[in-house]
């Protein structure tokens, strides 16, 4: 695998691996300044600012009827905060490097078993736009059953849940979600694409272009029937029902980054025929916090308090987020049983 310098790091135990993370962190930081500066049409950064712009007019033109306005609707000035954060501070920065150095990680954890060169399958032999479309189709399923994962198991949903505690949503609401998601999960997505060739620039770049656009677009908070697109690729029409407050299946619905095709083969895509929007948020939306801060801290206060006081996650999640709890299977909510699904049928 290419690997930012010409020399691989010879270890890479715990000091070796944050050292090399804070230096490749600054040459990120100097590359990220520069191209903020520089105008050219593989800028990334550049494309994200025009994509929210087109997406703040869509928002301004073909407006959900919400009783809520575009700029006035809660949390707004927080999700561009957010944007900043996550998207230019962690993700250009922290995230870059992580990769980089997981990347290297992998392949010196590899060859301290004798295995040299972990790669079953040389992806870069196929023409590139085989290698693209592989990327593509792979990132997007284990984006997927990562984000199940998010909701399926309670001390992730502790980190999930800041991004499903607004209760309006608009284009930068995509951005809205703690900072532990990227380094929780982005590197493990990683892993299988190494076996097959792929270097973490080319995995980070397709999470800056593809998916990173397609969830701007589908949090964008506009009034539109996109009718058979709806199968094919996520849109605002169906990523407003993974925010339902009142879930109609136990632990969502409609978890695609891109693709709805995942959705529609493991039974979770949901798409009613109504005009009305659901309900937005969580459960506890009382109990959770609104300050950056606040959201900042959540996942560990829950996961050093409450979570920690139950043996078993599962048995927490009964009193923290009962809407993605008790039964095994995502069964529709009407048909479960047990004390969070008698909750949720008093409110629907
Ligand atoms: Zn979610
Ligand atoms: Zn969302």
């Amino acid at each position: 695998m290419p690997y930012l310098y010409d020399t691989k790091p010879p270890t890479m135990d715990a000091a070796a691996f944050i050292s090399r993370f804070v230096e490749i962190f600054w040459l990120y930081w100097d590359a990220v300044l520069k191209q903020l500066y520089s105008f050219s049409l593989y800028n990334v950064y550049h494309w994200v600012i025009v994509w929210c712009l087109l997406c703040f007019i869509l928002e301004l033109v073909f407006p959900r009827k919400l009783d809520y306005k575009v700029v006035g609707r809660k949390g707004f000035w927080q999700d561009l905060f957010y944007v900043f954060f996550n998207d230019f501070l962690f993700m250009g920065l922290g995230f870059f490097a992580l990769m980089y150095v997981i990347g290297e990680a992998y392949t010196a954890g590899f060859a301290s078993i004798g295995i040299d060169n972990p790669v079953l399958f040389e992806i870069h032999s196929l023409p590139l736009w085989a290698q693209l479309l592989i990327l593509f189709i792979l990132v997007d399923l284990m984006e997927f059953l990562a984000h199940y994962a998010m909701h399926r198991f309670n001390f992730l949903w502790a980190f999930h849940k800041i991004h499903h505690a607004q209760e309006e949503i608009g284009f930068a609401s995509s951005r809205h979600f703690h900072w532990g998601e990227f380094f929780i999960f982005k590197p493990f997505l990683f892993l299988p694409l190494g076996l097959i060739g792929y270097t973490a620039k080319e995995f980070t770049i397709l999470q800056l272009t593809l998916v990173y656009f397609a969830a701007f677009f589908s949090h964008t908070n506009i009034k539109f029937n996109f009718g058979f697109f709806n199968y094919l690729i996520i849109t605002p029409q169906t990523h407003l029902w993974h925010h339902a407050k009142n879930l109609p299946m136990r632990y969502g619905v409609n978890f695609a980054s891109v693709l709805p095709l995942w959705d529609l083969l493991i039974g979770t895509y949901y798409l009613p025929k109504t005009d009305e929007a659901p309900e937005l948020g969580v459960d506890d939306m009382d109990e959770m916090p609104r300050s950056f801060l606040g959201q900042f801290v959540y996942p560990f206060v829950f996961l050093f308090s409450k979570g920690k006081q139950k043996d078993n996650v599962f048995e927490a999640s009964l009193t923290t987020a009962d809407t993605l709890s008790a039964p095994t299977q995502n069964k529709p909510i009407a048909k479960t049983k047990g004390k969070a699904a008698k909750k949720k049928r008093k409110k629907t």
